[in-house]
């Protein structure tokens, strides 16, 4: 069996990822699945960092369009995360993982605060972190939230585990020609628009030279296959300057 070749993971989990088969809201299914999968990388020896969005739930910007203000919008979308959150918190300690919520929104009945300190020290004990509330600032996703918590927490490399195996040069589900990019560049991806992360994310990752892998969250041993080191879904990496 491959070593692992990822000493510290940052792994992002869409709230689309958690609502399973449902229109929205949380499937008790996909949080007992997506637990397992992260206990697993955590059992290989890999420190693992979730952040997870709250797009089942709400999205202050879709929320802000029918009229509500934005800031109180984009603050109901990072509790929505938050309950996301506390899913998988839940189905972790349920299934024997060291786990805790830190968020970048003060609760403290709720959960953890964000602390860089913290998150460092506790990850490098074994604890499985998730980071919820995104940034703890409106007007952000929780791609950008899960770009900087990874660069905070020093992570190796960044895992987009969501519902489409990769990133493809145009929706696969409309069109059955789309194609899936095995490698692209930052400035590929930003330049062709592609449906990766927003802009402000990828800049982050791109200006730490953070590696960001897109991957199927339901392709079972997908996120261990990749701390080994296996080509899976779509890998997005900086673009080396010329000498
Ligand atoms: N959000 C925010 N600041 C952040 C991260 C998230 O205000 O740093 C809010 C925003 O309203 C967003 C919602 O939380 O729409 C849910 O996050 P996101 O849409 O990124 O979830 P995902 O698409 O990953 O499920």
């Amino acid at each position: 069996m491959a070593a692992i070749k990822y000493k510290r993971i940052l792994v992002k989990i869409s709230g689309e990822a958690l609502m399973g088969q449902q229109d929205s809201g949380i499937d008790p299914l996909m949080i007992d699945k997506t637990a397992s999968e992260l206990l697993a990388l955590s059992q290989a020896g890999v420190e693992v960092g979730v952040v997870v969005g709250g797009g089942n739930l709400l999205r202050g910007a879709t929320l802000a369009g029918s009229g509500l203000d934005r800031v109180t919008a984009d603050h109901m979308g990072m509790l929505a995360t938050v309950m996301n959150a506390l899913a998988l918190q839940d189905g972790l300690l349920r299934q024997g993982a060291n786990a805790v919520v830190m968020s970048g929104l003060l609760m403290p009945q709720v959960c953890e605060p964000y602390t860089q300190r913290d998150a460092r020290r506790r990850i490098a004990a074994g604890e499985v972190i998730i980071f919820a509330a995104g940034t703890g600032s409106p007007y952000f996703t929780t791609d950008t939230g899960a770009s900087l918590r990874a660069i905070e927490i020093q992570a190796d490399l960044m895992i987009k585990a969501t519902k489409v195996d990769g990133i493809y040069d145009k929706d696969p589900v409309r069109h059955a020609d789309a194609r899936r990019f095995v490698d692209l560049d930052y400035d590929q991806a930003i330049d062709q628009r592609l449906a990766v992360m927003d802009v402000a994310a990828m800049i982050l990752c791109n200006d730490n030279a953070l590696d960001l892998v897109v991957c199927d969250i339901n392709q079972p041993g997908a996120l261990l296959d990749l701390a080994r080191g296996k080509s899976v879904g779509t890998r997005v990496t900086r673009k080396e300057a010329k000498p």
